[in-house]
């Protein structure tokens, strides 16, 4: 009997991620672009560069093309926005309107996996109707970020025909949009959201129950990130689990959701695979990326990272969840 499995010590030279490159298809992304201020039980941070937009394009251009659409008000210190197009990424689609920025403030305590938001305040959001650019609507990928559902819905009015459209949400939208967001369900391919979302959603505590819930009701795929806990993807055929990465720190967990998605969205760009084993290599390396944004305030470490540190976690977490059955020995 064949007793050989794929061990992480015989693939440690097979790369797992790959830099963006010329096949990479496009990312159109939608989302907040926003002035954020944290409390963590390690510090905080006053008006740094935040917003679902901002976080999912940091992550994403390290596999990808990455086009954002979104708005800031004429108080928006664009010049913190640089370092993002230093990276390739084209901030074409971003609206500077008459206003003040959106803005959010939040708190975390010593639950890490919980962010209390103190204050949300849309500003120029209030007003956004996003208009796609003409030479953003073919993107094969298309991210809706959280915003707005009913913002989302006018974005893919506008888009042609992508390969994948994902979805984001949180409990503010759950609120106060439900309907739209069900609407929205109809028509995505995908869906992120954390385990309080989903509950919250489907009004359902068991998150078996709550994916199908999600499944019935028009997306193929539902991806459940439980924080600290790692991440599920559900299909009508498969769950997937992926761990989240052991860090020693947890410096500040704003942001790790957008940019597990912008890991994962850029992962399926830049091979172009939609396979089943595809999406569960996106899954890693989306784990992967939401465990560097968490690093440092804002999103200074996906900024500072390489390639070869994205390839270096990938393969760590290999390790970490590598094992031999004993029925095989
Ligand atoms: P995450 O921690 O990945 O869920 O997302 C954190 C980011 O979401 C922060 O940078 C906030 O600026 C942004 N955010 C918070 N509330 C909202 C909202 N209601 N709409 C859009 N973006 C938001």
């Amino acid at each position: 009997m064949n007793s050989s499995v794929n061990t992480p010590e015989q693939h440690a030279d097979t790369p797992l991620v790959h830099p963006v490159h010329k096949a990479a298809s496009t990312v159109l992304v939608v989302g907040s672009v926003a002035l954020d201020s944290v409390e963590t039980p390690f510090g905080r941070a006053d008006e740094v560069l935040g917003g679902s937009g901002t976080y999912f394009a940091s992550s994403a251009s390290h596999f990808a093309p990455v086009q954002v659409v979104g708005v800031v008000g004429s108080d928006y210190p664009v010049d913190k926005l640089a370092p993002l197009e230093k990276r390739g990424v084209d901030l074409a689609g971003l609206e500077r309107a008459e206003g003040t920025s959106f803005r959010w403030r939040g708190r975390y305590r010593h639950d890490l996996n919980s962010a209390e938001t103190l204050e949300t305040h849309l500003g120029v959001f209030s007003h956004f109707a996003p208009k796609i650019p003409e030479q953003f609507r073919k993107a094969p990928f298309v991210f809706l970020a959280n915003i707005d559902p009913r913002l989302q819905l006018q974005v893919l009015d506008q888009v042609d025909s992508p390969k994948l459209v994902a979805c984001d949400t949180m409990n503010f939208w759950i609120e106060s949009r439900r309907p739209e967001l069900i609407e929205l369900l109809g028509r995505v391919d995908l869906i992120t959201l954390n385990d309080g979302e989903v509950r919250q959603l489907t009004e359902k505590a068991n998150l078996v129950h709550a994916a199908r819930w999600i499944l019935d009701r028009g997306p193929k795929h539902v991806i459940i990130k439980k924080g600290e806990h790692g991440a599920f993807m559900f299909t009508r055929e498969s769950v997937f689990f992926a761990p989240a990465y052991p860090l020693e720190q947890v410096f500040d967990p704003t942001g790790a959701g957008d940019s597990f998605a912008g890991g994962f969205i850029g992962h399926l760009a830049s091979t172009n695979d939609l396979s089943d084993l595809s999406m569960r290599r996106a899954v890693v390396v989306g784990s992967a990326m939401g465990s560097f944004a968490v690093e440092k305030f804002s999103n200074t470490r996906l900024l500072e990272i390489g390639h070869d540190d994205i390839e270096r976690r990938v393969q760590e977490f290999r390790q970490l969840v590598a094992f031999d059955s004993p029925l095989n020995t």
